[in-house]
């Protein structure tokens, strides 16, 4: 058996070159394969041929075509996000650009834990992290695994700032992980405050505010995850101010609108928040991990410190060494900042925000296609790039297995949500590289696939 390269130092380029251009070719010959936006069959069928591909799998000898073979296997299996007819959930296609920084992130692996493990990573985080707080009007911001990890690094700092305990009061089309984290932090269930047509009711959380013992942590959503609506964030500011409340706006959907200059102003009020949730894996285009909790106040991260002496002892602190356990709940971290600042460094402000403007306007286009088509039903206009949709005088059971049926067929992934006491299919374009004929052939399939 040949030594294994190793992905840096000297022989690290010459090492990767070749393996680059076998996993780019079995990503097409994958894609091939696949020949639609998902494998069909169902999760039997591609299990099965993940299991039969796979064979051993830890073989007592090794096999030097496993790169090829299992990339192409996970190629052919994917859901791919760059298919226009994948348009299910908050899953982006993400840019090559932010994919090729990743790659540098995977063959130098630092890990910020410590500054001697990151050097250039601690020091580009820290520049870049507040940047994007300043962006949505607040002063520094957390590097997270997503919106679920900002969502609890969110009810703990409130947790903290309220001694120990805060009660979390939120709409009811707030993100499923708000209660968990609730849970998780031993906080009592979230109060949930009516949210009639899909958006927090703002007398109702002013009653709910006024009848609760504080300290109370209001959660409002710019942008859904099932409709993409965006909370009347200044109501609920001026409320939250008037009953000394904290204010969390998740933001993990809308917080790309911030690029946008036709589509910012649906955020004003962002910035009245103590802490934002924005998730650049989303609206962002960047592949996964790539979530942010944006704080007002950084002196509140101060109850994240803790030592570790290998990690942050004291005089390492004193002599100049930057203090990463307090910056995070993980330990070992990826540099996830890298192809976020590589894309805003290429793309520049009007570059993402083009395309921002861009899956905006494609979801007006797919609402007026569905709103000309007597056959189907429109749940509203869009606010961000979400089309809630079903066919007229279908029965809940019928929407839900036209959907299932494209997904077992490998047609078309679309996403679901339960609205107004109805089943919605629901489409989320986050590719901008769409085309109109793209979303005239959805809603086609669709209609093929829905018993009359
Ligand atoms: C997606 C989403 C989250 C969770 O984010 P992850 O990155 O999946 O952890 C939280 N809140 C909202 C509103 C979301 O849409």
């Amino acid at each position: 058996m040949p030594t294994q390269p190793l992905a840096s130092g000297p022989h690290g380029p010459d090492a990767l070159r070749p393996l680059l251009d076998t996993v780019l070719d079995a990503l097409a010959e994958g894609r091939k394969a696949r020949g639609g936006p998902l494998p069909a069959g169902g999760p039997e069928a591609t299990a099965r041929q993940v299991a039969d591909a796979l064979g051993d799998v830890l073989p007592d000898e090794g096999d030097p075509d496993g790169l090829r073979a299992l990339v192409r296997l996970l190629a052919e299996g994917a859901a791919d996000p760059a298919d226009p007819l994948c348009a299910g959930h908050l899953h982006c296609p993400p840019l090559a650009v932010a994919t090729a920084a990743d790659l540098a992130v995977s063959a130098l692996n630092p890990s910020l834990d410590s500054w001697d493990q990151a050097p250039g990573a601690t020091a580009l985080e820290a520049v870049v992290t507040q940047a994007l707080a300043r962006a949505a009007g607040l002063a520094d911001a957390l590097v997270t695994t997503g919106g679920t990890e900002s969502n609890q690094l969110a009810l703990l700092l409130a947790r903290e700032a309220g001694h120990g305990s805060v009660q979390l009061v939120c709409g009811a089309a707030a993100h499923h992980s708000l209660a968990r984290a609730a849970w998780l932090l031993g906080l009592p269930d979230p109060v949930l405050v009516p949210a009639p047509g899909g958006t927090l009711d703002p007398a109702a959380l002013d009653a709910a505010l006024t009848a609760l013992p504080g300290p109370l942590l209001v959660a409002a959503t710019a942008g859904t995850t099932d409709a993409g609506l965006i909370d009347p964030l200044p109501e609920i500011a001026a409320l939250c101010a008037a009953h000394g409340a904290r204010l969390h706006i998740d933001a993990a959907y809308g917080g790309g609108l911030l690029f946008s200059d036709r589509h910012r102003a649906k955020l004003a009020g962002l910035d009245a928040a103590h802490t934002v949730t924005l998730d650049l894996h989303k609206l962002g285009w960047q592949p996964v991990a790539a979530g942010l909790l944006a704080v007002a106040d950084p002196a509140e991260l101060a109850v994240l410190h803790h030592r570790a002496d290998y990690l942050n002892a004291d005089d390492d602190t004193e002599a100049g060494h930057p203090d990463l356990l307090g910056r995070s709940l993980r330990t070992t971290r990826r540099p996830d900042i890298l192809k976020a600042a590589v894309t805003l460094r290429t793309l520049g402000r009007r570059g993402l925000g083009a395309l921002v403007d861009q899956v905006c306007d494609l979801a007006r286009e797919f609402a007026a296609l569905v709103e000309a088509h007597p056959g189907f039903e429109l749940y509203d206009t869009p606010v961000i790039s979400t089309v809630l949709f079903r066919p007229a005088e279908a029965t809940d059971a019928a929407v839900a297995d036209a959907r299932r049926e494209l997904l077992h067929e490998g047609r078309a992934v679309l996403g679901r949500a339960r609205l107004d006491g109805r089943l919605w299919l629901k489409a989320t374009l986050l590719n901008p590289r769409t085309r109109p004929d793209d979303l005239a052939h959805l809603l086609k399939l669709v209609e093929g696939s829905t018993p009359r």
